[in-house]
């Protein structure tokens, strides 16, 4: 059964968020690190600029959290993605597998659910491995990181 860490065949076909064990729910996520990157928002337009910036905690080379277990102690600001919260997480890439299973949408070629491979996201998919600098080494102008618009939607 589900609830021993196994992933129901196509669960996130024909599970809701809310009904899905913790694993399948983690098992949304593609790994990409967008989310663990520092976003800016024009004060005047409140239009948001995603950054290259990352988390401190982010290790830049695999694009893994260096201390998943108790990242919400040592950074505030770090976001528990819940069935419940991923629908006000509209900064978000729209190629984020949590906020595409929230919204009825399919998950792509690239996402290890589909294709198997955790590294595809790297290849083919939108993650910034190896395009990333850490906060702490970018410096105080993190506008010069602004990304472009490239593997959004
Ligand atoms: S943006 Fe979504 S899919 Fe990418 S690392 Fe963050 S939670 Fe995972
Ligand atoms: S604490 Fe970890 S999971 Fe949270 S934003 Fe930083 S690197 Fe990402």
């Amino acid at each position: 059964m589900a609830g021993d860490g196994t992933l129901r065949p196509r669960f996130w076909e024909t599970v809701a968020p809310a009904d899905m064990t913790p694993a399948e729910w983690e098992a949304l996520c593609d790994g990409c690190a967008r989310c663990c990157t520092v976003t800016l928002e024009d004060e005047e337009t409140g239009e948001l600029f995603a950054t290259s910036v990352a988390c401190r905690l982010l290790d830049t080379a695999t694009c893994r959290c260096s201390d998943y277990p108790d990242r919400l102690r040592q950074v505030p600001h770090c976001i528990q993605v819940t069935p419940q919260t991923i629908a006000s997480l509209d900064w978000f890439p729209e190629t984020c597998g949590y906020r595409r299973v929230a919204a009825g949408r399919p998950l792509p070629d690239w996402h290890w659910l589909i294709c198997g491979d955790r590294e595809a996201v790297h290849r083919s998919g939108p993650s910034l491995r190896g395009r990333m600098v850490s906060e702490t080494e970018a410096g105080d102008e993190p506008e010069r990181f602004i990304l472009g618009s490239e593997q959004e939607g």
